[in-house]
């Protein structure tokens, strides 16, 4: 039993030492205890633990490192005040994810074509140059991009999606933890857009910011990036000459991005002036776009972590009950947090997967 393990699994259910000591029937000085490694764990009280978390035991016994808000490998998009109880359960479920992916990792590798390149802003000259070089080197087309999850993995970035408990917080990356450059777990719940904008601002920290980099500047300087990335401005500048709200929202079913980043981007590129671009953001406000905005767009498909789980149950010969002990989940969170559905197994997706000898 790793005592650490014990408190990062009682966070990530989000409660505190009293509320787990009640439910366990465990006195709280001696859960305390055992959380401190001061007090030894029987296979009574630890089950009796097991069970008022809801995880099975072999979670209790990892040992891996578990990182932190203030660590380097983990940022967070705009830092919000959150209740500390609410980001230590955003914390604990991050780790969690990464220690389950490093689990399914151990026996199948990640085949990337591509890699997430280190590139200076000031030697190229700015986050746009630096947005173009990233499409250059990855090949993709000109235009919008189709899928922007699909383009982070063919980098070997895993995008997931997980519930980060707060609409504040739109994703959560790390980098710098595993074989891969990056795992980014979108919030739930994002409209698609939202989540490509997320996507791209990510990719620009990943590609600008070697270190943690938490300042305005390196904020604006990743939504630059996502702008040129998703709308590059040779291509689009005369698409937004004379954007009107009814012209912007023909352009997000092509262009996959928020009618309110098409605005601001014909804005930053001098298209409209200023006055033009606050009198839409007036118009999108009395329409309540501002809130939501009109025009669905599809939502993105990241497939490596459900082809992860698809190539261990369907070729490794893994079976749900084992498959889901190893990632430490009782079967019902097991099925849905990797949105399973037995019986039928989804068909692996993914080909770039390719499993280690
Ligand atoms: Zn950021």
């Amino acid at each position: 039993m790793n005592p650490q393990m014990l408190t990062l699994l009682r966070e990530s259910r989000g409660y505190s030492g009293a509320q787990l000591a009640k439910l366990a029937g465990i006195p709280q000085p001696t859960l305390s205890k055992m959380e401190n490694g001061l007090a030894a764990i029987d296979e009574a009280r630890l089950q009796k633990l097991a069970d008022a978390l809801d995880y099975p035991l072999e979670a209790f016994s990892w040992t891996d490192p578990i990182y932190g808000f203030g660590s380097a490998a983990f940022y967070h998009r705009k830092q919000q005040a959150l209740p500390q109880t609410t980001l230590r359960k955003i914390q604990a479920q991050v780790n969690l994810t990464r220690m389950r992916l490093d689990r399914l990792l151990r026996s199948i590798e990640i085949d990337s074509q591509y890699v997430v390149p280190s590139l200076d802003v000031e030697e190229h000259g700015s986050p746009a140059e630096v947005a173009r070089a990233v499409r250059a080197l990855w090949r993709l087309p000109m235009g919008p991009i189709r899928d922007m999850a699909a383009a982070l993995e063919l980098a070997g970035v895993i995008v997931v999606r997980g519930n980060l408990e707060s609409p504040k917080i739109a994703a959560i990356s790390l980098d710098n933890v595993g074989t891969y450059p990056a795992l980014i777990i979108l919030n739930k719940g994002l409209p698609a857009d939202r989540e490509r904008f997320t996507l791209a601002h990510e990719l620009g920290h990943l590609v600008m910011h070697s270190v943690l980099v938490t300042t305005d500047e390196a904020e604006r300087e990743a939504d630059s990036f996502a702008a040129e990335f998703l709308m590059p401005a040779a291509e689009i500048r005369t698409a937004l000459k004379g954007i009107t709200l009814a012209r912007a929202a023909q352009l997000k079913v092509v262009w996959r991005v928020a009618i309110s980043a098409l605005i601001r981007r014909a804005r930053d590129l001098g298209v409209i002036d200023e006055n033009r671009y606050k009198s839409l953001m007036v118009s999108m406000s009395q329409k309540g776009w501002r809130k939501a905005e009109p025009v669905d767009v599809p939502h993105d498909h990241p497939t490596v972590m459900s082809s992860l789980i698809t190539v261990h149950l369907t070729e490794h010969g893994y079976s749900f009950d084992e498959l889901a002990r190893v990632v430490a989940l009782n079967q019902d969170e097991f099925s849905a947090r990797f949105e399973l559905s037995l019986p039928r197994l989804p068909e692996p997706k993914n080909t770039h997967l390719r499993a280690m000898k």
